[in-house]
């Protein structure tokens, strides 16, 4: 028997992965007796913001994904695509129908109970006891369970807010502008320096605390949620700090101490670090750049920062709350908890980010805990394919703030191959090949493509 708690995207993927390979799964939802600050329904799979499962297209990134999911039978893209709308290169659905269908199958599952309440830590130690738990309770995860899981796998591995820079592709840097070096060249050149003369500052400063806004997510509770972090963890949003002086991005998170510019010799007027957020370098956050501006606001201004003018942005910098596992260090490459055996996290507490990562976690989660009861493990991911790609994200071990992040190019393994479309198409195809032998050696039924 398996158990699983939060019947979101990833809980219902689970569900159903776990079902249809012939195990018995008891799916627990907290809503409507319970809601989160976001949900506003009883449907299961209910999107809590927009309803958009972003780009369909099977040369984009998340158009493979969708492709691998619907590979390993996918229902939430199943009843996406059956309650399609208009949504030009997105596959835009209408999220009543969607949801509503969701839950209609999951319903009438033969293989799967649906019982609707809030699990508390005690109820959760004795599903353990009976066999595999996923844990797919969300961003929004209810506080006592969420206490729990900071006790189980140690403060330290339990995120309860997101505060994020935005990340870039690394291969978009104008790296003859962005120049690699450390402070006073202490602990080597990892870091990026994009310096900025007094002119292009000062515009930078003036798009910024000009820029428009994105409305809170979940409002109220986000709000008091964000006063919080603001106390707590002085991660105020880089805007609210330019609003403060003219130059106090230049004093603060931008201050050019110990950096020369090898163009001209001299320190810059002011800099925006970029840090690697993988062994690879092919991704860079910007240091300090958490900020709550549209996402079409964030690109347009920190594309005015030099060395960034064509940056493509494969996650934007957002602060709210968000109950995530500092993944490396507390879940193995198949999900399950290095310290808690017979206990897997699926969706987007993992550390991926999005509706549709959060399905493609849920998947994951189901097989792996189904090869748990059959005890015939899988083998990891490959890392071609765009599920180990986000696998890899999540098991990567470099020194940083650890974010969730949603499926990009910078997250596939480079290839070698100099031409970036041929490189890309290279890497689509090596995705494709990599999971259907992984699929077959799994001994997975793989579903027919569309
Ligand atoms: C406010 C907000 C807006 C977002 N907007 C977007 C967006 O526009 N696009 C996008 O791609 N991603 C968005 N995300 C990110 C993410 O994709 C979604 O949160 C997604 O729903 C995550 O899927 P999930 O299955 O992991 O969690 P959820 O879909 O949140 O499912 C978790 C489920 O667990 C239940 N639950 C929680 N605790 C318990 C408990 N103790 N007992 C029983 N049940 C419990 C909840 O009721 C919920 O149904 C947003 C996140 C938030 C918080």
């Amino acid at each position: 028997m398996i158990s699983i708690i939060g019947g979101g995207l990833a809980g219902v993927e689970a569900a159903w992965a776990a079902a249809e390979s012939g195990c018995e799964v008891t799916l627990y939802e907290m809503r409507p007796l319970e809601m989160t600050g976001a949900h506003k329904t009883e449907f299961l799979a209910e999107l809590v913001c927009s309803n958009s499962f972003k780009s369909k297209s099977p040369t984009s990134p998340a158009g493979q994904l969708k492709w691998e999911m619907a590979k390993l039978g996918s229902l939430v893209l199943d009843c996406a695509f059956h309650h399609e709308v208009p949504g030009g290169e997105a596959l835009a659905i209408d999220r009543n129908e969607f949801a509503a269908e969701v839950t209609k199958k999951i319903e009438s599952h033969p293989k799967i109970k649906l019982e609707r309440r809030v699990v508390n830590p005690e109820e959760l130690e004795e599903m353990l006891s009976k066999g595999p738990v996923i844990l797919s309770t969300g961003p929004l995860t209810t506080k006592n369970l969420a206490a729990w899981l900071a006790n189980v796998t140690g403060a330290e591995n339990l995120y309860f807010y997101d505060a994020v820079s935005p990340t870039v592709d690394g291969s978009t840097i104008d790296q003859s502008v962005a120049f690699a070096q450390s402070r006073y060249d202490k602990g080597g050149d990892d870091y990026l320096n994009c310096p900025f003369d007094k002119e292009s500052y000062e515009l930078f400063v003036s798009e910024l605390v000009n820029a428009e806004r994105a409305l809170p997510h979940g409002v109220q509770a986000e709000e008091e949620t964000l006063e919080k972090i603001k106390y707590f963890a002085g991660c105020t949003p880089i805007e609210a700090i330019a609003e403060k002086g003219a130059r106090s991005l230049a004093f603060g998170n931008f201050k050019p101490v110990g950096l020369t510019d090898p163009r001209t010799g001299r320190r810059p007027y002011a800099a925006l670090q970029l840090r690697p957020e993988n062994k690879d370098k092919t991704l860079y956050s910007l240091v300090a750049c958490q900020n709550r501006l549209k996402w079409n606001e964030q690109k347009r201004v920190f594309r005015l920062v030099p060395g960034l003018e064509s940056a493509e942005f494969v996650r934007f910098g957002v602060i709210h709350r968000n109950t995530y596992l500092q993944s490396p260090t507390a879940l193995t490459s198949q999900l399950e908890f290095q310290k808690k055996p017979n206990l897997y996290a699926a969706g987007q507490i993992t550390g991926v980010e999005g509706y549709v990562e959060s399905a493609a976690m849920g998947i994951l989660a189901g097989y792996f805990a189904v090869a748990k009861v059959r005890q015939k493990p899988l083998p990891d991911l490959p890392r071609e394919s765009a599920l180990g790609s986000l696998i890899s994200h999540l098991q990567d071990d470099t020194p940083r703030e650890f974010a969730p992040m949603n499926i990009n190019w910078g997250l596939f393994p480079r290839n070698g191959i100099k031409d970036k479309g041929a490189s890309r198409s290279q890497m689509l195809s090596d995705a494709k090949e990599a999971l259907t032998n992984w699929i077959t050696q799994s001994g997975i039924p793989s579903k027919p493509e569309n």
